[in-house]
């Protein structure tokens, strides 16, 4: 299933996508399902089947456009974002770094997600270096500590496109990344999660970014050196990982800071992160010139 978080007069609301490529409401499916995505996350296995029952048997024509939606991160809240650094080989290489032998982990919080078509929006006086980073977001859905590779993939609840994007003289500057990675609107999720199911092997997938329609990334998840079920074991070991947390499995080789010369996004430019069998999150860049 694809799960849609839409936004409506008082909070957001949990819509799913039919066969016919139209979204609807759950609301519309029946009064036992769950109404928002966190209600969904946090009643675990339950909910989800009854509503993948109620999908089965929806009549067709009873959805809207999904366009017609003003859609927002299709998360529930959102205990940890965690996010990891140099994952792909052709990325540390770039970086000029050997890949490192343990995950390393960073975090970006909360408060950065936006959705799809969202602006990522930032000031001239914060920040001049604003850079793209396309990735896959694993959605966690049960909760677990030390869990073994082998287990690792029953966590996940479900998959969508992160952009992890990054102010790189902030982060730079820090010498540690979670404010140049934390600022708002900097975490754009979507469109939609798709169910794990529906995913069963997160480690083939194209991975590419587009800005203005210009390939910049493009990419495998195969390329991951150490993988999701790796990356979910990894976490387990040390923290207590939760419904509704999110893991950023980190980007492929062609960011903006490490061209010859250097590429970063301007006011108006477009940036899609674009995952086989996942989706296409798309936001739009507005640039202010400094605080009000
Ligand atoms: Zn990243």
């Amino acid at each position: 299933m694809r799960l849609i978080s839409h936004r409506v007069d008082h909070g957001t609301r949990l819509a799913v996508v039919l066969a016919d490529g139209t979204a609807i409401d759950t609301s519309a499916l029946g009064s036992d399902l769950p109404s928002t995505m966190a209600d969904l996350i946090d009643g675990g296995d339950a909910p989800l089947e009854s509503l993948r029952r109620a999908v089965l048997g929806a009549r067709p024509g009873g959805g809207a456009p999904i366009d017609s939606l003003d859609l927002a991160a299709p998360l529930g809240r959102i205990g940890k974002l965690i996010a990891v650094g140099k994952n792909y080989v052709d990325h540390a290489t770039e970086e000029g770094v050997a890949p490192p032998a343990e995950p390393l982990l960073f975090a970006k919080f909360p408060s950065a997600v936006i959705g799809h078509d969202d602006p990522i929006v930032w000031r001239l006086s914060d920040t001049t270096k604003v850079d793209w980073e396309a990735e896959l977001a694993v959605v966690i859905g049960r909760p677990g500590r030390d869990v073994p590779r082998a287990g690792a993939l029953d966590l996940v609840l479900g998959y969508t496109c992160l952009n992890d994007v990054s102010a790189r003289d902030l982060q730079f500057g820090d010498g540690q990344w979670v404010r140049g990675k934390s600022l708002d609107t900097f975490c754009p999720v979507g469109p939609w999660l798709v169910t794990a199911d529906e995913v069963p092997d997160p480690g083939t997938l194209r991975i590419r970014c587009l800005v203005d329609g210009e390939v910049v990334q493009d990419a495998s998840t195969a390329e991951m050196i150490h993988d999701v079920p790796a990356l979910i074991a990894y976490c387990s070991r040390f923290m207590t990982l939760l419904p509704g947390d999110v893991i950023a499995t980190g980007t492929p080789a062609g960011i903006g800071a490490f061209r010859d010369p250097p590429r970063y996004l301007s006011d108006g430019q477009e940036v899609i992160v674009d995952i086989e069998g996942v989706g296409r999150l798309r936001n739009v860049c507005r640039v202010l010139p400094g605080r009000p």
